[in-house]
């Protein structure tokens, strides 16, 4: 038998936040349950009862806390403290946790306090023969593999965008408030504001409904003989406005950047997909101008629905990489794309339900 622990921190609203959902649904869908386990909440916030209120209807058998001005902000010191007592509060031999910067920031050590062991990037847990096992990726998620341990307590970080998240009503929860008695040295640290790109200028939302990648043919010179790198910029900067897509690049695309090229301005190595860039996870993706090489759509793993515009019938897409390719001019369907986004700019979008693309189909295998 295990104890659960789903930990979480609030977020500046006191609610929960998309990650802490999700890890609260892998707590409540594993079947089944591990030695008829029971689930604890513990929550870390400012004000954790309208974070406890929002999941009241989640199953958990107790609602733990640890709040207070000293709890609102991340900070390692405050954190762990506050999570290791959280830990010893439910006697949790089972820590959940969403992969969040600040919990991986302070969990590991948090184990080690305990005497326990910490596993980050989870991405799957099941309890097959009624004990825990846990799943993430090696290799730039080229491999994974399937783990249990037999330490305890062992601490579970899951990554975000992995799993469904916890739905239920609100209620009201009694929380349990955790007391933690802080040294002066434990205070040292303090968050003095935040610092964000605009809403614009932020490109990799790891929240959109679609992944929208830019390959190196966006700058190359087109049937014209013309390189018209200005014009992706704009037709490009106009989809990510309306479509409210995460951007994604090729590796040539971003190192041309580097090396000063006049080419997009907006992206850098942060938007690089694949086996030396990011393997983000998002419900669809659209690539263009790109070749769709193995190592740019290895990065690709975990998107579920894969469409690509390119010139070539012939490229990486077209050998069973993606579901739909579209041989086109991605300049010209771009610009079709924006101008029927720009009149439906009211309804919401669908970003594969768009009639100018459904006589240019190409089915790939
Ligand atoms: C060790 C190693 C690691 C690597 N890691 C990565 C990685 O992490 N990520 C990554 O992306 N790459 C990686 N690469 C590079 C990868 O192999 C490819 O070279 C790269 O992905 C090619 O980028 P691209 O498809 O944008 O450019 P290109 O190969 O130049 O393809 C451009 C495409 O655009 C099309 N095109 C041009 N104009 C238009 C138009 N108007 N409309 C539609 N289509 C058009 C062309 O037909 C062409 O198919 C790695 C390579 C190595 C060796």
């Amino acid at each position: 038998m295990e104890t659960l622990l789903l930990l979480a921190h609030t977020e500046a609203d006191g609610s929960l936040a998309m990650a802490a959902l999700e890890a609260l649904g892998a707590a409540t869908a594993l079947k089944p349950v591990p030695g008829g386990s029971t689930l604890i909440v513990g929550l870390i916030g400012d004000s954790v009862q309208p974070a406890a209120n929002q999941i009241a209807a989640c199953g958990a058998s107790r609602f733990l806390g640890v709040a207070g001005k000293d709890f609102a902000s991340p900070r390692y010191a405050t954190d762990a403290a506050a999570a290791q007592a959280l830990v010893k509060a439910a006697a949790a031999t089972v820590v959940l946790a969403p992969g969040t910067s600040r919990f991986a920031r302070c969990l590991a050590g948090v184990a080690q306090r305990v005497g326990g062991r910490a596993d980050t990037h989870v991405t799957a847990m099941s309890a097959p023969d009624g004990q825990l096992s846990v799943s993430r990726w090696y290799y730039r998620q080229r491999m994974e593999s399937v783990l249990r341990r037999e330490q305890r307590p062992w601490f579970i970080l899951i990554d975000a965008g992995s799993q469904s998240m916890w739905q239920g009503a609100v209620g009201t929860a009694a929380v349990e408030i955790v007391s933690v008695a802080l040294a002066d040295s434990a205070k040292r640290t303090t968050v003095t504001g935040f610092r964000a790109p605009s809403a614009d200028a932020q490109t990799i939302r790891p929240e959109a409904e679609l992944l929208f990648v830019a390959g190196a043919g966006w700058t190359k010179k087109q049937a014209d003989g013309q390189v018209r790198s200005a014009e992706a910029e704009k037709l490009i900067l106009e989809f990510l406005k309306r479509s409210r897509a995460s951007l994604g690049s090729s590796k040539s695309l971003v190192d041309q950047c580097g090396e000063g090229q006049a080419v997009l301005s907006f992206l850098s190595h942060l938007n690089q997909i694949g086996q030396t860039g990011s393997t983000p996870r998002h419900p669809k993706g659209l690539s263009t101008c790109c070749h769709g090489e193995e190592p740019h759509t290895v990065g690709w793993r975990f998107i579920n629905e894969r469409r690509a515009i390119s010139l070539d019938p012939n490229c990486g897409w077209a050998r069973g990489k993606a579901e739909v390719l579209y041989v086109a001019d991605a300049f010209k369907v771009l610009a079709k794309v924006n101008e029927l986004l720009s009149a439906a700019s009211n309804s919401h979008y669908d970003p594969y339900v768009v009639p100018a693309l459904a006589g240019q189909r190409e089915k790939t295998g």
